[in-house]
């Protein structure tokens, strides 16, 4: 029977198991006050790697803020009054500025992509671009 064989690699198998041993490479981690162990070429540990990247993303995320601000409100300036409307003969004060190349296909900040809408047709533009393309 196979009784002996199955033995041989229950003990292959315990064996295996016994050499895995935890590593952890590189510094200490660069928060203050952790003394955990930094990533392998990272400069927070496991846990503050995640809060760390939070905390960058949110910094660029005001540097961005505060950028486009400015390029809208140049904008409003040039133009005061919704495009769409104004193209339909209506004077609507415009309140938001609409990347007419959407920046999640890589749309930029430059005028020439920049164009004044107001509250309804930009929402109405906004769902359009959100719907599936086919
Ligand atoms: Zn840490
Ligand atoms: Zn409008």
């Amino acid at each position: 029977m196979l009784a002996a064989d199955g033995c041989t690699a229950a003990r292959n198998r315990r064996r295996r198991m016994g050499t895995v041993m935890p590593t952890a490479p590189g510094r200490t981690c660069s928060w203050p006050g952790c003394p955990r162990r930094a990533y392998d070429r990272e400069r927070h540990c496991e846990v503050h790697r995640m809060q760390y990247a939070a905390l960058k993303g949110k910094t660029a995320a005001r540097g961005y803020d505060a950028a486009w601000r400015e390029i809208a409100a140049a904008v409003l300036r040039e133009e005061p009054f919704c495009r769409f409307c104004l193209a339909a003969g209506r004077f609507t004060g415009a309140e938001h500025v609409d990347h007419i190349r959407p920046r999640s296909i890589g749309g930029t900040n430059e005028r020439i992509n920049l164009r004044p809408l107001c509250a309804s047709c930009h929402n109405g533009r906004t769902r359009r671009d959100q719907l599936p393309r086919r």
